[in-house]
């Protein structure tokens, strides 16, 4: 991932709300086809500009091809607003996130989210990068919005079942690593939609963080098909289960390891 600033010159008469609120959709429209990450993006004025700092996916993610049409449209209202069309100048790359993957078209894919991963939820098989959204065709509507809401709920409820002192005890763990809860039942209906639109597997990891039994987690079987489903050798040294028929992965728990 890069770090990178935009820049946009003030070109005729605005006042801070308008040139701010357009800047703010604008990258709001970049967060939800991918194009940046993150969901902070500190932004001041500097004489005759604003100035945003940004995480791209890679160096080329707003190229214009990428934009949504509402980005394209989000540019036009730039304009109204007194502002220039945005000036990107990349500042190098992120030492504290991971690298986007380098597969030109992976030949499978997996549906991945913890909290603190503000990148893209789809990882190449193969490598375990992500691969910025943009590239896929959006699963409903103009741009990614719905997959990236997703992400932002599933972060949320990982954020805080990570905490030692949780304000929501079960509730938060439960949806995360119950296979029929709203938010994995979400979260396989977009895998399985990803995978027919991209014709490649998409597996969908199940997270699993705690367990009734540690004696016998190893031995669970798929929660959707019955079937044994360990893996000889962890996959990426994170899944230990992987079922093929299912399209799922998981972990044994957390609790257990
Ligand atoms: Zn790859
Ligand atoms: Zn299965």
């Amino acid at each position: 991932m890069y770090v990178a600033e935009l820049q946009f010159n003030i070109i005729a008469d605005t006042s801070y709300p308008v040139a701010e609120q357009a800047i703010r959709h604008y990258l709001e429209t970049l967060i939800f086809n991918g194009q940046i990450l993150g969901r902070e993006f500190p932004t001041y004025l500097q004489q005759d500009c604003f100035i945003s700092r940004i995480i791209l996916p890679e160096t080329a993610a707003l190229a214009s091809h990428h934009h949504s049409a509402a980005a394209q449209q989000a540019l036009m209202t730039l304009g109204e607003a007194g502002l220039a069309f945005p000036k990107l100048t990349l500042l190098g790359e992120d030492l504290m996130s991971n690298h986007t993957d380098p597969c030109e078209a992976p030949t499978a894919l997996i549906l991945y989210s913890r909290f603190g991963l503000m990148n893209s939820v789809l990882y190449c098989a193969e490598h375990f990068a992500p691969v910025p959204l943009y590239r896929f065709s959006p699963t409903s509507g103009p741009d990614h919005q719905d997959l990236i809401r997703w992400q932002l709920q599933f972060q949320a409820l990982d954020e805080i079942q990570m905490q030692e002192q949780r304000v929501l005890p079960k509730i938060a763990e439960n949806s995360l690593q119950q296979f029929n809860s709203t938010l994995n039942r979400q979260g396989r209906q977009f895998a399985a939609k990803i995978a027919r639109q991209q014709q490649v597997p998409v597996y969908f990891a199940l997270y699993s963080g705690s367990s009734r039994n540690c004696d016998t987690e190893a031995d669970k079987c798929c929660p959707g098909c019955g079937q044994a489903w360990h893996l000889a050798e962890p996959l990426h040294q994170l899944f230990d289960f992987q079922c093929q028929h299912c399209l799922l992965l998981s972990n044994i728990a957390w609790q257990c390891q």
